[in-house]
């Protein structure tokens, strides 16, 4: 099932999400139904706040994408994030252009460390403590700054928020039509 995605502005987007354990209700199917409503939306990383959830779960899946045809294949990587922690980052730092389905139209280059050391539980409630780069690390900083109330766009210098203020100011007054359904408040 596809679920709406909730905007920049919406409250929930600012909460510190909470812990879940093995007794949440429904947990399968709500990961699943974040894995659908991410793809459906062309994303490749969904935090349950951005589905109205303040919980601290996450869902990554990367997907080849074909540009003769225009779609995508099957998931390549696909990782659920449950209760996750960054122990520690690497020292080296990269510029990366981040967007997000909360925000959409808005595309801005985001300085984050290239590595870290993450600690999480998947959907069968394995813990994995790993270290992580690439697309991935740079995926899950994002998704995680989520369960922390964080957006991408804190992330950038008061200059680029500043010019970004109208845009911002929109999607949070509801004036923005993405292709995917965004929970109107
Ligand atoms: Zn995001």
């Amino acid at each position: 099932m596809i679920l709406p995605i909730v905007g920049y502005g919406s409250p929930v987007l600012r909460k510190i999400a909470q812990p879940i354990d093995k007794d949440y209700p429904g947990l399968k199917d709500l990961i699943a139904n974040m894995y659908e409503t991410m793809y459906a939306a062309d994303g490749v990383g969904l935090a349950a706040p951005q589905i109205d959830l303040s919980i601290r779960l996450v869902v990554i899946g990367f997907r080849p994408y074909d540009e003769k045809t225009n779609t995508y294949g099957d998931p390549t990587e696909e990782h659920t994030l449950i209760n996750p922690e960054i122990i520690s980052f690497g020292e080296k730092k990269d510029w990366f252009n981040e967007g997000c389905l909360s925000v959409p139209d808005i595309h801005e280059d985001v300085l984050r460390p290239t590595t870290l050391r993450l600690r999480w539980y998947d959907e069968e409630w394995n813990l994995h403590e790993e270290d992580i780069d690439g697309l991935l690390a740079r995926v899950a900083q994002h998704e995680i700054d989520h369960l922390d109330g964080k957006v991408f766009t804190d992330r950038l210098s008061s200059l680029r928020r500043t010019m970004l203020k109208r845009k911002l100011g929109d999607i949070a007054a509801g004036k923005i039509h993405p292709h995917y359904k965004m929970k109107r408040k």
